[in-house]
């Protein structure tokens, strides 16, 4: 409406000016080197006004030829551009569904059209491994590695190549270079830790598992067991290397993040007898065992004993047993006792009591032991073994991530390798008894504080290492194989 207007304005303006001059058309004489002209002086106006429209014009076609080309390499430029990115969304959406000739397709046109290597690289990289071409992927990564803005990229392909072929020490270095680049991010620290932890390199670990607790990548309670499993192995590492008072400095630091983590104190209280400090060991197993009773803690307390004498050792079982008394691993333990100093009344009362509280393979097991040794009564042994055969499992170390069984608890898993993924608990799904062959060379055997002359009166055929394993996986409902952790 009022560019209207404004036009009307204009009109009426433009009108009135030539009105005016049609009635005031006035004369102009131009005489110039000889030449005259005799006009009016609306026609002079007219004939300036459409020279100057003119030569607007033909200044304009002017710029327009010359700017030509330049206009037209910007075009096709931002064409190239837009094909570039729409071939490097494709060639990611390839590679996420799997389509590797699709992936390499796109791969291909993204570089020619972006020639931007930092963009593309990382989908011609994942092409080639689309394509099961690992040399090629391999050096895209290597290509990455060296500029700054994509070495983490680079080094996380390069990390990922590593692990799969197995190369231990290749993963460990660049695992530890992705920390370098990237000190909180997740993925790396944990890595690095799994890394760490399957070398033996308890230290280093410890110090990762400090920076990923820090930063959230193991949850507070998780990282806190991992430690003391860590301090526990760094205590045999300084036993093997002599050093005893580290071995039990890193013991006493596990034991105290661990309080009732039994084979924390066990550790403990054997190297504090060792030194002779025979009350405060039997401390910690009693404080442990007043949390959680178990067979590994009463192991310990009749090794670290000062005293040989049979009845003196089912004296101290029974205060151990009263400090949780209803709980059948006390009476297990007393019964034990009982048996070595050839207590049978006793020891047949606290296997009756175990068995009334759970059943187990075990209690069947001692209580055919005991009838042969108290009467030399082969039937009834036979009887109890065959109970035994059918009874329900004990608790035993289970690792959670293969499910593998073990006697005795191990930081790193035998079958798996997975860091302290034993739990105790009972084996709903058997799977496999880690053999003694195949466990870590990490762990020295225990040595007995005592000479063991109380200890071989009692047969104990769950402790022994050399139980068949058909034996032991016959436990189990379904035997599955466990496949071996992706790393
Ligand atoms: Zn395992």
């Amino acid at each position: 409406m009022t560019r209207a207007i404004w036009f009307l304005i204009k009109l009426a303006i433009v009108v009135a000016i030539a009105i005016y001059l049609v009635e005031n058309p006035g004369a102009v004489t131009i005489d110039w080197q000889g030449y005259v002209i005799n006009t009016s002086f609306a026609m002079l106006l007219l004939v300036t006004v459409v020279l100057i429209g003119i030569a607007a014009l033909a200044y304009r076609l002017w710029r327009g030829i010359r700017g030509a080309p330049g206009a037209f390499g910007r075009r096709s430029r931002a064409r190239k551009r837009e094909r570039g990115y729409r071939a490097l969304t494709r060639g990611m959406v390839a590679v996420a569904a799997g389509d590797a000739a699709g992936a390499r397709r796109y791969a291909r046109e993204a570089d020619a059209m972006l020639r931007d290597p930092p963009l593309t690289m990382l989908l011609s990289a994942q092409a080639a491994q689309l394509n099961g071409d690992e040399k090629a992927a391999e050096r895209y990564f290597q290509t990455m590695l060296e500029r700054p803005e994509t070495a983490f990229l680079g080094v996380r392909g390069l990390l990922t190549q590593a692990i799969r072929d197995g190369n231990q020490t290749e993963a460990l270095q660049l695992a530890r270079r992705a920390k370098s680049l990237q000190p909180q991010t997740p993925w790396v620290l944990t890595t690095l830790f799994d890394l760490e932890t399957r070398a033996a390199q308890w230290g280093r670990a410890e110090q990762t598992l400090l920076d990923g607790m820090k930063s959230g990548a193991f949850p507070a309670e998780a990282g806190r067991h991992h430690r003391a499993a860590l301090l526990l192995e760094r205590s045999y590492e300084a036993e093997l290397e002599g050093h005893h008072d580290d071995a039990l400095r890193h013991a006493q630091a596990a034991a105290k993040l661990e309080p009732a983590f039994p084979p924390a104190a066990s550790r403990l209280a054997r190297l504090l007898a060792r030194t002779g400090k025979h009350r405060k060991a039997g401390k910690v197993i009693e404080k442990a065992w007043s949390t959680r009773p178990h067979p590994e803690l009463a192991d310990a307390y009749r090794d670290i004993s000062p005293d040989s004498d049979p009845l003196a050792q089912v004296k101290r079982f029974e205060r151990l047993q009263s400090m949780v008394p209803n709980d059948p691993e006390g009476h297990v333990a007393l019964a034990r006792a009982a048996m070595a100093a050839k207590l049978w009344g006793e020891a047949r009362n606290h296997l009756s009591k175990a068995l009334a509280e759970r059943p187990t393979d075990r209690v069947y097991r001692m209580l055919a032991e005991l009838a042969e040794a108290e009467h030399g009564d082969i039937a009834a042994a036979r009887d109890w073994l065959a109970k035994a055969a059918n009874a329900e499992p004990d608790p035993i170390w289970v690792c959670k991530e293969c499910g593998t069984l073990s006697k005795s608890w191990r930081s790193i898993c035998a079958q798996c390798g997975a860091f302290d993924s034993m739990e105790w608990k009972l084996p709903s799904v058997a799977v496999r008894i880690a053999e003694p062959h195949r466990l870590p060379p990490a762990r020295p055997p225990e040595p007995p504080a005592q000479p063991a002359t109380t200890t071989t009166v009692v047969q104990q055929p769950e402790e022994t290492p050399a139980a068949s394993p058909t034996q032991e996986t016959q436990r189990g409902t379904t035997a599955q194989q466990p496949q071996p952790a992706a790393g």
